[in-house]
């Protein structure tokens, strides 16, 4: 395969409300993104929503804000996408206790890759102010602990083909409490489970949009994935067609300094690893 530039993880809408699929998953929509995806050099376009968006994920969990958002059909939008010319993904949570179903919900589907996240420590989640993880309980030990230990879970699985925003648990900066402890040892256990999974791990550059301004993962996650024989993936996880490629550049200097050279392309739930342009992740 050539070289290659990936964005994978990718909405159709902004995660609000009032944005139903008949306004959003259109041909013209599917335009802007593709014509963004041209003007960034990305020619490997997918697009991931939210499972929870979907009728179907309420076989999953039924969390009072799934209940409150699950309102489209997967099959309608497996289809749009297919038709679309697009990459077929979607971006599942990683529900403890569910595997067997989420296994069956995602099996039943015919798509290229399955993006794997974890939002919710329990029943509250990390980046969302509605169900918020630091409301009345600010041991930012626990809650690192608590969220690595489920992303470790989440790449163990087997269920997913990336592991999405890996330390996503960060994304408020230092608007919310920070770990006393060195964040290393949080990674630690994820990092391993990374490792004995095969799951490929985001670099994700949606962290730049958010109130942290960093890349998804931190560059000691990154280091430690890299010693650890991981492969990468690359997306923006945006939202809206400007964001597709944003802060692509970032992402790459990241991959040219940890002498990473191929990013993982899927087809089918196959994965394999293309080289990423020229001067990415050789030596300089
Ligand atoms: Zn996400
Ligand atoms: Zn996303």
């Amino acid at each position: 395969m050539g070289r290659v530039l990936t964005d994978y993880h990718l909405h159709l809408r902004p995660d609000e409300p009032d944005t139903p699929p008949e306004r959003y998953f259109t041909a013209e929509n599917v335009e802007r993104y593709c014509e963004a995806a041209a003007a960034a050099g990305i020619e490997e376009l997918g697009v991931s929503e939210h499972v929870y968006r979907f009728t179907q994920a309420l076989e999953l969990w039924r969390h009072p804000f799934w209940e409150e958002q699950a309102r489209d059909d997967l099959d309608a939008y497996c289809e749009f996408v297919r038709r679309a010319g697009l990459k077929l993904g979607v971006e599942c949570d990683f529900v403890p206790g569910a595997e067997d179903r989420t296994a069956n919900l995602l099996e039943a589907r015919e798509f290229d890759y399955v993006v794997g996240s974890v939002h919710f420590v329990g029943e509250a989640a990390v980046d969302h102010e509605g169900w918020d993880v630091w409301e009345g309980r600010g041991d930012a030990d626990e809650v690192w602990r608590r969220y690595f230990e489920a992303l470790a879970e989440c790449a163990r699985s087997g269920l997913f083909d990336i592991l999405a925003h890996p330390d996503l648990v960060k994304v408020w900066g230092r608007a919310r409490p920070l770990p006393e402890r060195d964040p290393r040892h949080y990674y630690e256990p994820a990092v391993e489970a990374i490792a004995e999974s095969g799951i490929a791990v985001e670099i994700s550059t949606a962290g730049l949009r958010k109130p942290v301004g960093e890349l998804y993962p931190s560059r000691a996650f990154a280091e430690m994935c890299v010693e650890a024989g991981a492969a990468f993936a690359l997306s923006s996880d945006a939202h809206l067609p400007e964001q597709v490629g944003f802060g692509y550049e970032r992402a790459i200097e990241l991959l040219a300094e940890l002498e990473v050279g191929e990013i993982s392309v899927f087809e089918r739930r196959q994965r394999s690893l293309a080289p990423l342009p020229a001067g990415v992740g050789e030596n300089r």
